[in-house]
C-alpha cells in the first residue's frame, strides 16, 4: 500500500517531539504535525489506486509539446486545499510564492532537458503546489495529484519550499507513480523514497552546476531551523547515510535490511548505491548516472513490488543499453551495487 508521502518521516516527527533537548512549544507544534499527517496519508493511497486504474489507457496517450502549467496557490495557513490562486506567481511579493514558482519550473526544465520528459507524468500534467499549508506546519508533501509546502516553526524547520532538494524529491514522487507505480513498504518502498532522494539530489547539483565531487549529497540541510541545527546538519546524507548528523537515521548496507523497516530508513543503500556510481563515474551526475537511473525508472513498466536486486538489474541493462561497450560505467555500475550487499537481478 502506498502512503501519503512527506518529506519528514513520522519517525523523525515522534523522535523530535520526544527530545526534551528542544523547546516545549515546538515540541507541541510537532506532535501536531505528526497528527495531521496521520490523517492525511489515508488520502494518498486512494489517489494512487485511481492513477494504476487509468494507466493502460495512459498508454497510448500522445506526449503533447507545450510546457505544463506551474500554478501556485496559498492556503493562508488554513489546511484547505489547494486554497486561493495567486495571479502572476513568478513576480509576487510573497517570497514563498515566488521561490515555490521558480524552484518548480526549473524542476520542470531538470526533467525536459535533461530525460526529455513533459512534466510529471510525461503527458504535461500541470504541476500545482499550495504554499502556507497549516500553520507552523513541519512538513512538504505530495498527495497523489499536488505538492503542498508548510512554513515550518521557524525552530525546527524553516520553509519547506526553500530547499531545491527538497521540491525536487517530492515532484518525483510524482514520476515515480507513473512510472515504476513503486509501492511505499519493504523493498519498493526504499526503492520509491531512494529515487526521490538520487533526483532530488540530482536537481540540486544541475541547478548548481555541480561536479560529483563538489555536491553536498545532502538531503534537507536547508529547512533546518537553529534549534535543529544544534545537533543536525541535514535529514539524510546520500554519502554517509549512517551518520549521527542526519536528523532520520538509514541503514547503508543490504545486511541490515528487514522487511517492514520504514521506507525512509531502508532508503539508505539505494541512495549510497547512486552516490558510489556517480561519483566513481565523476563529472557532473546527470550526464551518466543520472539518465541510468532514469532509464531504469521509465523504461521497466509498472512494477509496484520491484525489488533493490531487480532495480539493480534494471540499471545494469540501462547502463548497457545507453553506454554500449564502455567497461568503466559497467564496472562503476557493478561495484556500487556489490558495495551496498545488492546482487543484481533481471527484471
Ligand atoms: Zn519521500
Amino acid at each position: 500500500m502506498c502512503r501519503y508521502c512527506q518529506i519528514i518521516p513520522e519517525k523523525v516527527l515522534i523522535a523530535l517531539s520526544h527530545d526534551e533537548d528542544l523547546p516545549a512549544d515546538a515540541r507541541e507544534r510537532l506532535t501536531a504535525t505528526m497528527r495531521h499527517d496521520h490523517q492525511l496519508r489515508q488520502f494518498r493511497d486512494s489517489a494512487r489506486q485511481l492513477v494504476m486504474a487509468k494507466r493502460p489507457f495512459q498508454a497510448f496517450s500522445v506526449t503533447l509539446t507545450q510546457t505544463p502549467d506551474i500554478p501556485v496557490y496559498t492556503c493562508n495557513n488554513g489546511m484547505t486545499l489547494p486554497g486561493v490562486q495567486i495571479a502572476d506567481p513568478g513576480n509576487s511579493s510573497d517570497p514563498q510564492v515566488k521561490t515555490t514558482f521558480n524552484t518548480t519550473s526549473d524542476v520542470e526544465r531538470f526533467y525536459r532537458s535533461v530525460f526529455n520528459r513533459n512534466s510529471i507524468d510525461g503527458n504535461g500534467m500541470t504541476i500545482l503546489s499550495s504554499v502556507h499549508y497549516g500553520r507552523d506546519y513541519n512538513n512538504a508533501f505530495w498527495n497523489g495529484s499536488q505538492m503542498a509546502y508548510g512554513d515550518g516553526d521557524g525552530q525546527i524547520f524553516t520553509a519547506f519550499c526553500d530547499s531545491a532538494d527538497v521540491v525536487g524529491h517530492e515532484l518525483t514522487h510524482g514520476v515515480t507513480q507513473y512510472t515504476l507505480g513503486l509501492d511505499y513498504e519493504n523493498q519498493a518502498g526504499g526503492l520509491n523514497e531512494s529515487l526521490s532522494d538520487a533526483f532530488g539530489s540530482l536537481f540540486k547539483q544541475w541547478v548548481k552546476g555541480q561536479s560529483t565531487d563538489e555536491a553536498d549529497w545532502l538531503i534537507g540541510n536547508d529547512i533546518l531551523g537553529p534549534a535543529a541545527r544544534q545537533k543536525y546538519t541535514c535529514l539524510r546524507d546520500m554519502a554517509d547515510p549512517t551518520n549521527a548528523h542526519c536528523m532520520g537515521g538509514q541503514i547503508a548496507h543490504f545486511r541490515d535490511y528487514r522487511d517492514g523497516m520504514d521506507p525512509h530508513e531502508t532508503s539508505g543503500i539505494a541512495n549510497h548505491a547512486f552516490y558510489l556510481i556517480a561519483t566513481r563515474l565523476g563529472g557532473k551526475s546527470w550526464d551518466k548516472a543520472g539518465p541510468i537511473w532514469y532509464d531504469a525508472l521509465t523504461r521497466n513498466g509498472s512494477n509496484p513490488d520491484m525489488t533493490m536486486a531487480e532495480f539493480a538489474g534494471a540499471t545494469k541493462a540501462s547502463a548497457a543499453r545507453l553506454f554500449p561497450g564502455d567497461t568503466a560505467v559497467a564496472k562503476a555500475v557493478d561495484s556500487g551495487w556489490a558495495d551496498v550487499g545488492i546482487a543484481l537481478a533481471g527484471v
